[in-house]
């Protein structure tokens, strides 16, 4: 939309029906301002638009007031009156945890802006079939879009996309983006996720990463060339990959330093088995190897270390994460590097500022204790109670940690944290379809892991929840439906 152009800095009304929306203007300042009422039926005819929010631009020195008009359903306009400060969210990350915020803030009748800054070019997507069935080429692009999918214009969200919040001065409330636009906020959402972890080593940059959308359409294509690929770490992202590769027809080789692999996650005996999944599969794993390299050799690369020399057309490094917990002071992060925040994911000494999703290193009620989560249902649920939280209800959140894992067909669910020198009890031999294996502490059950067998997640959960501390014979006997010891 053009702004009129104004010789004297002055004031104009600039009446935005619902047809014009998209984008919103900015300009080098954007102050908001409060304004609840009936606007004038700019729509041309028709019902009249509910007046939602305005701003004030200040364009190259001239100031207009933009009057943001939509139509609003009957609910939300009743809800709105729920809400009656017309204030500004800043939501930094148009992630899932972004998106999702954004999402339930609007679901919530909150009757101010609500601003989402990302510096990828994308919509909120979800990560999770980045490294599955979108990289094998099995589901569309389409299919990673937040579901139900947010109707971004007629919610009345403001999406600002392939910009970067490069500062924030918290004690003015105003962020810097990396275009220099500054952005006035009431409360902040930080939801900026992380960023792959680069490979430290001499060669680390020919090696390709996955983390984002535009990370796996490289690797795909890469893929589509290649016949070799090389995969440094052995988590989760490094094996999702390793099956992907091995059922697309490639030859594949995993380089893990420790003895196992998924070990951060998976009990000895599940991370045994699902070794053993891959190397029928084919796949060359190498564990207990140390890499101290990577160099070009022709057309390809070789991944080098002690009693290692591997050939391959493509190098993957997956070595884990880094939060990108940047825009907050030291004190602020935790010892994963995440934000810290307390259980309604507020920052502890930044009045006003949240942080939710991958990046939060949150208070658990569960554990006693801040803890940070790289999984796609906290990204979910997370950002949902803060936004509960933001509209008046306070929502403590509490994430039982769950995961899934999809590798040559099989289902890996794994509930709660693992512990090292846990007592484990197996429920059918481990790997065949319905097994799971748990782990106790102190004699109550701490977690588990499932095997094609989702359908006890939710009971696990429960045990989990409840400390609860069952018959270790029923425990074990597959004959016993697991929701009969909740
Ligand atoms: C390949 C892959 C597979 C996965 N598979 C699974 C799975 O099977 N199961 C599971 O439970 N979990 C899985 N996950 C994890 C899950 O996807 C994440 O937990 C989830 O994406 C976290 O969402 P988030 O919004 O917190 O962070 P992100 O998804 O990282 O989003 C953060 C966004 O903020 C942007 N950003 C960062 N800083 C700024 C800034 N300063 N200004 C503007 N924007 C910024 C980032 O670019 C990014 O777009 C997987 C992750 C990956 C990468």
């Amino acid at each position: 939309m053009e702004l009129p152009k104004l010789v004297e800095p002055t004031v104009c009304r600039i009446i935005i029906g619902p047809d014009h929306l998209w984008p919103l203007p900015f300009g080098d300042e954007v102050m908001p301002f409060r304004h609840q009422g009936r606007g004038d039926d700019a729509a041309g005819g028709g019902a009249r638009p509910q007046l939602l929010c305005g701003h004030n631009v200040v364009d190259s020195h001239k100031t207009y007031t933009a009057y943001v008009l939509q139509e609003a359903s009957a609910a939300r306009a009743q809800k709105m009156t729920l809400h009656e400060d017309n204030k500004t969210v800043l939501i930094v990350g148009a992630g899932q945890a972004g998106g999702r915020a954004a999402q339930e803030l609007a679901a919530q009748g909150f009757a101010g802006r609500i601003v989402m800054v990302g510096d990828e070019a994308h919509l909120p997507y979800e990560r999770p079939p980045l490294s599955k069935a979108v990289l094998k080429g099995a589901a569309g692009e389409d299919s990673l879009y937040l579901h139900p999918a947010p109707d971004w214009r007629k919610e009345g969200l403001e999406v600002v996309l392939g910009d970067a919040v490069a500062g924030i001065d918290h004690a003015a409330r105003v962020a810097t983006l990396a275009s220099g636009r500054r952005l006035a906020y009431d409360s902040l959402i930080l939801a900026t996720g992380g960023v792959a972890r680069p490979l430290p080593l001499p060669g680390g940059e020919f090696c390709v990463s996955l983390r984002t959308l535009d990370d796996s359409r490289k690797l795909r294509a890469a893929l589509e060339l290649a016949g070799r690929i090389a995969v440094i770490g052995g988590g989760v992202i490094g094996m999702e990959v390793a099956a992907t590769a091995a059922s697309l027809g490639k030859s594949v080789c995993v380089i893990e330093a420790g003895t196992g692999v998924m070990a951060r996650i998976l009990p000895p005996p599940v991370s045994d088995w699902l070794a053993g999944l891959h190397r029928d599969a084919g796949v060359d794993l190498r564990t207990g190897a140390q890499v101290t390299g990577v160099r070009r050799e022709g057309e390809g690369y070789v991944v080098e270390g002690p009693g290692l020399s591997v050939a391959a057309d493509i190098v993957l490094s997956a070595v884990g994460m880094v939060p990108n917990s940047g825009l907050v002071p030291d004190e602020a992060r935790g010892r994963t590097g995440g934000i810290l925040t307390d259980a309604l994911g507020r920052v502890p000494g930044l009045d006003g500022v949240y942080a939710c999703g991958d990046v939060a290193e949150s208070w658990n009620a569960l554990y006693g204790d801040h803890i940070r989560l790289e999984t796609w249902r906290n990204a979910d649920r997370q950002p949902r109670a803060i936004a509960r939280t933001i509209c008046g209800q306070d929502t403590p959140h509490a994430e039982t940690p769950w995961m899934w894992t999809d590798q040559f067909g099989r289902n890996i669910q794994v509930v709660g944290l693992r512990r090292d020198g846990a007592a484990t009890v197996a429920r059918g031999a481990v790997g065949t379809p319905g097994s799971s294996l748990y782990w106790l502490v102190d004699g109550a059950i701490a977690g588990g892991v499932l095997i094609d067998n989702g359908r006890d997640r939710r009971f696990l959960e429960k045990l989990v929840e409840s400390r609860a501390t069952p018959d270790l014979d029923k425990l074990a006997d597959p004959a016993v439906p697991l929701k009969t010891l909740v």
